[in-house]
């Protein structure tokens, strides 16, 4: 299938092998006019996701794969998803939600854990009020890169779970260990910041496996921090998957510390550069001295590295799901295109 366009997608490209793919991206066959958009491309390759036409199935003599979401005809990225979305158009709203909705159950069958549909629920009525008020709270999210946008969907996200969770905590039986805020505090208190990292991803209810996927480092190195854990937290070192433990109170905890913010927090950018590697020695060296001695800004730098990773490896959502999430919100269609303009936007 010809691609046309000046800038194209690394991996339609060949710059970027099909094995660098994120887990949850599909073969692209898009083509990317907007500059912004390639400049995204080329510094954040997980932002890239191009949806595949229909037509494209049948020119390879591929079979469609029914479980994927609905084809929208035009290639999104973050920038045109966070533009449209903010228009109520169809099209964008079916990419966001092929995006995020598997971030998004991530980590509600992470902090919300049940077998009920909980998770479901908690998603619809996140979904609800960012679309209220001609998407008022959708507007109000951060535009300027992806990474910043995910901590802002993730916090409206963990509030309404925190809802939910306070709801069910009398339930909870009352042997369960304290986890408030002067408990972690205790727990963290002078460890370096990538053991408390890593504490705080244990207590939050992540295995080992998982931590060292999100940090690129194994949780090993930080043993000495994990046996603060024992006795009255042992229960976060024996976990085999993915599940918070004491989910209304770390919740409760996260939006609390989410609420603390000071004048003296660095701005989120610059835990990205710090991140990606972008900022010397010289320059992150007070950033990260703040960040181990402020809880505010250690949820969101642990929560940072949590919504990058699990952008890219959550499970998609089947298409059903996709389009019943969608039919929930204020949307209108867009006017059918012609074969034409479905092969080439
Ligand atoms: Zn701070």
């Amino acid at each position: 299938m010809a691609i046309i366009g000046a800038q194209m997608c690394p991996w339609v490209s060949g710059r970027q092998g099909a094995r660098d793919r994120p887990p949850g991206a599909r073969r692209c066959f898009g083509r990317f006019t907007d500059p912004e958009d390639s400049l995204e491309v080329d510094s954040n390759p997980s932002a890239v996701y191009c949806f595949v036409p229909a037509v494209t199935f049948f020119a390879s003599g591929r079979r469609p794969n029914t479980k994927m979401a609905a084809q929208p005809t035009v290639a999104f990225t973050f920038h045109k998803v966070r533009e449209q979305c903010e228009q109520g158009s169809a099209d964008a709203w079916r990419a966001f939600l092929d995006f995020y909705t598997p971030l998004g159950m991530h980590l509600l069958k992470m902090y919300l854990p049940s077998d009920g549909p909980e998770a479901s629920r908690v998603w619809e009525q996140t979904l609800a009020a960012l679309a209220e008020n001609d998407f008022q709270r959708f507007r109000a999210t951060e535009k300027q890169s992806e990474r910043e946008f995910l901590l802002d969907l993730r916090a409206l996200l963990l509030d309404q779970a925190a809802l939910h969770a306070a709801a069910a905590a009398s339930a909870a039986p009352a042997s369960a260990p304290l986890v408030d805020r002067e408990a972690v505090g205790k727990l963290l208190e002078g460890l370096p910041l990538l053991h408390q990292e890593m504490l705080f991803l244990k207590l939050a209810g992540y295995t080992d496996a998982s931590i060292e996927r999100m940090l690129r480092m194994a949780p090993r190195v930080a043993q000495a921090a994990f046996a603060r854990l024992e006795p009255d937290y042992a229960e976060a070192l024996k976990i085999e998957s993915d599940r918070c433990l004491w989910p209304g109170q770390w919740l409760a905890s996260l939006q609390a510390a989410r609420a603390a913010k000071q004048e003296a927090c660095p701005n989120l950018h610059q835990f990205l550069r710090i991140h990606d590697g972008q900022i010397s020695w010289y320059d992150k060296e007070p950033v990260e001295k703040h960040v181990a001695g402020c809880r505010h800004c250690l949820e969101a730098w642990t929560a940072l590295r949590e919504a990058t990773y699990w952008r890219k490896a959550a499970p998609a959502v089947p298409a059903a799901e996709i389009e019943k999430y969608l039919s929930l919100l204020p949307v209108a269609a867009a006017p059918k295109k012609s074969f034409l303009q479905r092969m080439f936007g």
